[in-house]
């Protein structure tokens, strides 16, 4: 094992001896060796002690650290992760389950991969690579998928044009890597899905409210819902099924609302309960006054950055405030923020601003959070990002 070494400073190696998988660019005191983008590093600290092997990137995370243990970084390196975050999956019913064959397979640093996410959608794999280090270990991931799904693998989709920093020279291509695909409707839960991961968002299809969209349906019987910011209408089909009185979805993007229309039809004989509105969120609010017993507001994620924080609490304040005004008395808001950026205490706080200005009487019914395949590396708290309430407002 010949990799370029990384020494540290002392005193900047806490972190990664309590497992921390980034290493900042600060932390680096000597780099011994030729080191290329996305090389695997071997980090020592300052008296030469072994730390950890990582992917070498330029940028401010200079390291993302891939093994803790003085390993060979080998096809059955990648074909033991692959296989181990299948099994995660698969313990806690999410794979091989007749009603379900939709889930994030590897969620960066939650399963040690920083840097991958790999989404799966009923035998279509989505690989999104986020770093040179992974993306130069492409075809080692794409074996490991073979190897572990066998026949029930009919393509793998690479989808890093986006994410691969556009500077590293890569030219990463949206593709199919690995076979085609000729099935896209997917089932989450018993719940059929139209997903189109070539030109949706993100990879598609936002699995990560899974185990929400199911708390929703048990509160939706014989009520009136609003889901606004619906995209695919996941939230509304979980309504219907519920046995919602009437679902309204909300999303400015027409495709979202045909997508949503889509969706309601795959699952639906009869779509009478159901209408779909392509409008703006904060528009359609404002007219909504005691119309709706459960509310869900699933907005983008309002800061993408530190230094919009306040800017992107201000909107979060104004959307449930509106919210919160106008739902019907003993009704259920279901509301969510998707930033990085945003702690759950920020939004918890946010919340309960927007609720003292309506002056209505608010209780946390739940506090929810991401779901068992977008699991959070207890040594990296970054990796929490989804936070949601579903308050009970008199
Ligand atoms: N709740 C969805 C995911 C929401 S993604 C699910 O369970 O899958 C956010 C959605 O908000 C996108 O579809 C986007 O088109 C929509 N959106 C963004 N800004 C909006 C606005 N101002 N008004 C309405 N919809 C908006």
């Amino acid at each position: 094992m010949n990799y370029p070494k990384v020494i540290l400073k002392s005193g900047k190696d806490q972190s990664v001896k309590r497992y921390h998988p980034w290493i900042f660019s600060g932390a680096i005191k000597k780099i011994i060796g030729n080191v290329n983008e996305g090389d695997l590093v071997r980090v020592t600290d300052n008296k030469d002690e072994f730390l950890a092997l990582g992917h070498y990137q330029i940028g401010s995370i200079a390291i993302r650290i891939i093994s803790f243990e003085e390993k060979e970084i080998d096809k059955k390196f990648w074909k033991e992760k692959i296989s181990n975050a299948y099994k995660l999956r698969k313990d806690f019913g999410l794979a091989e389950n007749e009603n379900n064959n939709v889930y994030r397979l590897v969620y960066a640093e939650g399963d040690g991969l920083p840097g991958l996410i790999i989404d799966f959608y009923n035998g279509t794999a989505v690989l999104q690579m986020h770093s040179i280090g992974m993306y130069l270990n492409k075809e080692n991931i794409i074996e490991a998928l073979k190897d572990n799904y066998g026949e029930k693998l009919t393509a793998v989709y690479d989808k890093s044009e986006s994410t691969i920093p556009f500077k590293s020279g890569i030219n990463a291509k949206n593709e199919y890597v690995y076979g085609s695909s000729i099935e896209n409707i997917v089932l989450e839960y018993g719940n059929k899905f139209k997903v189109n991961w070539e030109e949706g968002q993100k990879t598609g299809f936002f699995i990560d409210q899974r185990e929400n969209r199911k708390l929703l349906a048990e509160y939706s019987k014989d009520r009136s819902v609003l889901n606004v910011f619906g995209y695919t209408g996941g939230f509304s089909v979980y309504a219907m099924h519920g046995g919602a009185r009437l679902v309204h979805s909300v999303d400015s993007s027409k495709k979202a609302i045909d997508l949503t229309n889509e969706n309601i039809k795959l699952n639906f004989e009869d779509t009478g309960r159901h209408e779909a509105f392509a409008v703006d969120a904060f528009e359609f609010l404002n007219d909504i006054d005691n119309k709706y017993d459960v509310i869900i507001l699933d907005p983008p994620a309002f800061a993408k950055h530190r230094n919009v924080l306040s800017n992107a609490l201000q909107g979060y304040k104004r959307l449930n405030a509106k919210a919160i005004e106008k739902i019907k008395p003993g009704g259920i808001l279901f509301t969510f923020s998707c930033s990085q950026v945003v702690s759950k205490e920020n939004f918890r706080k946010t919340i309960f601003v927007a609720a003292a200005n309506t002056g209505r009487n608010v209780r946390i019914l739940h506090q929810l959070s991401q779901p068992v395949d977008h699991p959070i590396n207890i040594y990296h708290p970054e990796g929490e990002y989804l936070k949601g309430l579903v308050i009970y407002v008199e």
